[in-house]
């Protein structure tokens, strides 16, 4: 983690490159600049406000959902959708969706931070299960799983339920968008790992100008509007905001020697020397997946034969081959 973000008050730099006035509480080193916390915070909503329009993320009769775990990225991302929101004449309530995977200890927290957030802005805040929804919590479902031959990292487990989950119920709930908070070294992060593992038509699907990222039968337009900031600079951010969020780490990224995660060290280690890893690598992944949606754009799915979703696999996708092994 960046040194910066781990004390805001203790961090002086000097004066403020941009108002001149006021002590500086970080450098942006990609953009030599240093910034005092008042324009700091400016410049993070200005890049955000950017990110939505130059990628049409949004429309004046849009109704977003917005998916909240009560983690900064999701709180930061809400707060600001909320603020885009009503400078909109007549726009439709946002709807905040957290996922409740059942992970002890862990999720029922930062929901309860999720919860506190959207009682203090009066933001209706709708919370679904794993354990509602396929019948087991992840715990339970991982117990179940793990003398298996081909267990698999709880992540995959995980992330392929929730994606369904907040998808479908978003659908339900009426919404046209989903709004993620992915920031910019999540981007930076997935690109290289799907790299690694040459999952060319993931990237293709990721495009942010792809004509299959807008709603269709199955899925609902996804918007990250965070995809141009930092982490780091989302952390200091929240905290001169003031907002409460849950700041502790899922226990089986803790427990797990995921390869994601040493990809993060990488990125990180690698940004020390050069600072613009992480923004080189959000532009590869710009240009690679428009270069990939053209070449993938004639290729026909299959569809599962129990949910109707497009898949890549012969028969049954691998969210209803999982929901039918732990039935
Ligand atoms: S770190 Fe992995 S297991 Fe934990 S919530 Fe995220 S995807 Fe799920
Ligand atoms: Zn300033
Ligand atoms: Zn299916």
């Amino acid at each position: 983690m960046n040194e910066q973000i781990k004390d805001l008050d203790m961090f002086e730099v000097g004066t403020c490159d941009q108002c001149g006035k006021n002590t500086s509480v970080y450098y942006r080193p990609h953009a030599g600049q240093s910034f005092c916390s008042r324009c700091l915070t400016k410049s993070i909503e200005r890049i955000i406000n950017k990110t939505v329009s130059k990628y049409n993320m949004l429309s004046p009769d849009d109704k977003i959902i917005v998916g909240l775990s009560g983690g900064k990225d999701s709180i930061v991302l809400l707060y600001n959708l909320m603020k885009i929101q009503k400078k909109v004449y007549d726009a439709k309530p946002l709807i905040a969706l957290s996922i409740d995977e059942g992970i002890n200890g862990y999720r029922t927290q930062s929901i309860k931070s999720a919860r506190k957030f959207c009682q203090r802005f009066g933001i209706r805040h709708e919370i679904h299960s794993f354990k509602e929804k396929v019948g087991k919590t992840l715990d339970e479902l991982l117990n179940l799983k793990k003398s298996d031959i081909d267990f698999r990292y709880p992540c995959n487990y995980c992330a392929l339920i929730r994606r369904r989950l907040l998808n479908d119920i978003a659908i339900e709930l009426g919404g046209t968008v989903l709004a993620l908070g992915h920031n910019l070294t999540d981007i930076a992060e997935t690109f290289l790992m799907n790299i690694l593992f040459k999952r060319f038509p993931l990237i293709a699907q990721q495009s942010p100008f792809d004509e299959s990222v807008k709603s269709n039968t199955y899925y609902l337009k996804k918007i990250r509007p965070l995809m141009k900031l930092p982490e780091e600079e989302i952390s200091i951010y929240i905290k001169s905001k003031k907002l409460d969020y849950y700041s502790d780490k899922c226990p089986y990224r803790k427990q797990f020697p995921i390869l994601r995660k040493k990809v993060l060290n990488f990125i990180v280690n690698l940004k020390e020397t050069s600072p613009e890893t992480e923004f080189n690598l959000f532009n590869g992944f710009i240009e690679l997946s428009e270069i990939l949606r053209k070449e993938y754009k004639d290729i026909n799915p299959n569809f599962c034969s129990l949910c109707g979703y497009p898949t890549s696999n012969y028969d049954i996708c691998s969210y209803c081959q999982l929901v039918q092994e732990i039935k």
